[in-house]
């Protein structure tokens, strides 16, 4: 009995130590990866140099104790670091001891160690399980007993193996088996600790709400984000309550609902939660509810994973409301608007765009080629082909419409479309179609009226002849371009004769007619030279400026217009001659005669002003007076006339 009691104190140094482990495991790993399997062997060593003081002696010398539980359990569990403590320990005792066992005992110790270790390489990787702890017990109970196979004689192996060896072998089994069952637990207790550690934080930190409730809708638990989503301090204040403590009873009962529906199908469930909080904000919930089983599968409780979507869930509600509005925009725009890809197929279109092409609207569709449809406006005749070409029509307008910028084209119904295409960055283009007929029509309008003003602004109303505006500006135009050319420029100035007596004598509307009559003649024979230019000066005096003509053709076409008065022949009974005549000053721009374009006027004015000095109805030359002169009375240059204020 005493053998046993020894044993069963060796079991007991077997829980003490696999206890202090178990205790003290966790503060080991924490101080160095090292230090906890460092722990495992010293506390192992205390282990052995316990059970091998409390030995019982089974034959002379031959001691037995439960070391090689200690020294299997540090090599499992702690590889080489542990196994040195105990396995040192484990000798250091033995050869203390001495005996005649020391030899077996030695080999006993180094075979549990060795098998042991073997053992730890094996399960490193994937670390020690039940099975591979059974392995170990095994080992230990062959390690700690094979050596008796060799020292004990087979012919007493019936009288020592029952009773004693394989209840020692046993004995091993059972606490190497219990002892790593016990290391075991708690390691995996740690895992399960960790994991949980772990999960923990995870929940904790995240932004999404987490909690768990039971089969009556009260909370269990919830992370930091529900209590936020509830308005509440602490996720504390929300244990045991339900959704009805926080929400109108309408929304509380809303979202129980959506819980019993989920205790009823005993499935997991995705659904987006509206509602309105107190203080009236509107927020919605993409809710996951997952129910709560236990070991037969029943429904215990619901998971709930809320996020909070109302930000996303209102940038869709604007992106939706600014498309409709987009959209709106665009078909009730006044202009057509089509996309075509790079190879010219249509993507988009408004109404507006078919409706500018009536009779090709039906093949105008998305999907359509540009140059399908080009063709077919040629032969449907809504478009017109360049010299009757469709084929280079429909390529020159495809890459006309195709490329950045601004045309505008002539439909067969007379209507002028503008088309502006802006380029888009795949290579598209987004073309905008306007009816542009009536800014067209304005545009033709708008020409004619300014033809019609530029005309009344240089057109001298009574004569029709040019005004002294045009007469200034033709003036500055001919001289400058003559003496450029270097040709000779004529100017002729014509005063009417006694013109004031000629009113008096027949009144003014009289006066009007006959300077129109007048006009027009001198017009016509001016007309001889298409370079001419006659305006009416001011008054009853009217000038002609005739460029690139000799001196002398200057005064024959002088003497022309005098002619060509005196041919209409208007009564005039205040004038000597009878009729309505003109006098004529005639001066010449030439390089050769050396006078300066400044002069012209004033040389014209002398040469008029001789006219008149001279007896009238002729024409006279400032620089030549006695060069040319036209009379149709022969009047001798030199004679003797009265000298009348000429103005012009
Ligand atoms: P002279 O032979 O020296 O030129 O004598 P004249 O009477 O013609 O004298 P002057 O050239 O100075 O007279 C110009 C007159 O022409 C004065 C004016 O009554 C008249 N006159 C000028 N413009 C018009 C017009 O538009 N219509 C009419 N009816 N008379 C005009
Ligand atoms: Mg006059
Ligand atoms: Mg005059």
């Amino acid at each position: 009995m005493t053998l046993w009691n020894d044993l069963l104190g060796n079991l007991a140094v077997v829980a003490i130590c696999t206890s202090l482990w178990t205790f003290g495991n966790r503060r080991f790993a924490r101080l160095h990866r090292n230090a906890s399997p460092l722990a495992l062997g010293i506390i192992m060593a205390g282990g052995v140099v316990c059970v091998m003081m409390l030995p019982f002696e089974f034959m002379t010398g031959i001691f037995l104790d439960l070391r090689y539980t200690f020294i299997g359990i540090s090599a499992v569990f702690g590889g080489p670091l542990a196994v040195v403590p105990s396995l040192v320990a484990a000798l250091l005792m033995r050869f203390k001891l001495g005996g005649t066992g020391v030899m077996l005992g030695v080999t006993h110790i180094l075979l549990t160690a060795g098998l042991c270790l073997s053992l730890w390489r094996m399960t490193r990787a994937k670390g020690v399980s039940t099975y591979s702890l059974t392995v170990a017990a095994a080992a230990v109970c062959l390690g700690g007993t094979a050596g008796f196979f060799i020292v004990i004689p087979a012919d007493r192996w019936s009288e020592v193996f029952p009773p004693v060896l394989i209840p020692f072998a046993c004995l091993l089994f059972v606490s190497t088996a219990i002892a790593g069952l016990a290391i075991l637990q708690e390691r995996r207790r740690m895992l399960v600790t960790d994991e949980n550690r772990i999960y923990r934080a995870i929940i904790e930190a995240l932004p999404d709400c987490l909690n768990a409730k039971d089969m009556a809708g009260r909370f269990v638990a919830a992370n930091p984000a529900t209590a936020a989503l509830m308005k509440v301090s602490d996720v504390s204040s929300l244990l045991g309550k339900t959704d009805a403590d926080f929400y109108p009873p309408a929304i509380a009962a809303e979202f129980r609902k959506v819980e019993l529906e989920l205790i009823g199908r005993g499935a997991p469930l995705m659904v987006e939660q509206k509602f309105r909080r107190p203080d009236g904000q509107n927020t919605w919930l993409a809710t996951l509810k997952a129910p709560i089983l236990d070991e037969r599968g029943a429904v215990t409780g619901i998971v709930t994973h809320n996020r909070d979507i109302t930000i996303q869930k209102q940038t869709e509600l604007d992106l939706a409301t600014a498309q409709t509005r987009l959209a709106d925009a665009v078909s009730s725009m006044a202009d057509g608007l089509a996309m075509f890809d790079r190879d010219g197929v249509l993507l988009f279109r408004n109404e507006r765009y078919l409706e500018l092409f009536p009779l090709t609207a039906d093949i105008r569709g998305v999907g359509s080629r540009l140059k399908d449809v080009l063709k077919l406006a040629i032969e449907r005749g809504e478009e017109q082909a360049v010299a009757g070409c469709t084929e280079n029509t429909v390529e020159r307008s495809y890459a006309s419409l195709m490329s950045a910028g601004k045309r505008q084209f002539r439909l067969a119904d007379r209507r002028w479309i503008e088309a502006r295409t802006r380029e888009c960055q795949d290579g598209g283009a987004m073309i905008v179609f306007t009816d542009v007929t009536a800014a067209k029509e304005d545009e033709v309008n708008l020409k004619a009226l300014n033809v019609h003003l530029v005309g009344l602004a240089t057109t001298d109303s009574l004569t029709g002849l040019a005004n002294r505006r045009a007469f200034d500006a033709a003036f500055d135009d001919l001289t400058r371009d003559c003496l450029q050319a270097g040709d000779d420029l004529a100017l002729l100035m014509i005063d009417v004769d006694w013109f004031k007596a000629y009113n008096d004598t027949y009144g003014h509307p009289a006066g009007d007619a006959c300077l129109k009559t007048i006009s027009a003649a001198l017009a016509r024979t001016v007309a001889t030279y298409p370079r001419a230019v006659i305006a009416r000066y001011g008054g009853e005096e009217i000038a002609v400026i005739v460029p690139g003509v000799r001196e002398f053709q200057g005064s024959a076409l002088a003497s022309s217009l005098c002619e060509a008065v005196r041919a209409c022949a208007l009564p005039h009974a205040a004038s000597e001659k009878g009729i309505v005549t003109v006098s004529v000053g005639s001066a010449l721009l030439s390089k050769r005669t050396g006078r300066r374009r400044g002069d012209l006027l004033a040389d014209a004015d002398a040469g008029l002003y001789e006219a008149k000095a001279h007896g009238r109805d002729q024409v006279r030359s400032a620089q030549a007076p006695k060069a040319f002169v036209a009379s149709p009375s022969d009047m001798p240059l030199s004679a003797e006339v009265p000298v009348r204020s000429v103005s012009i």
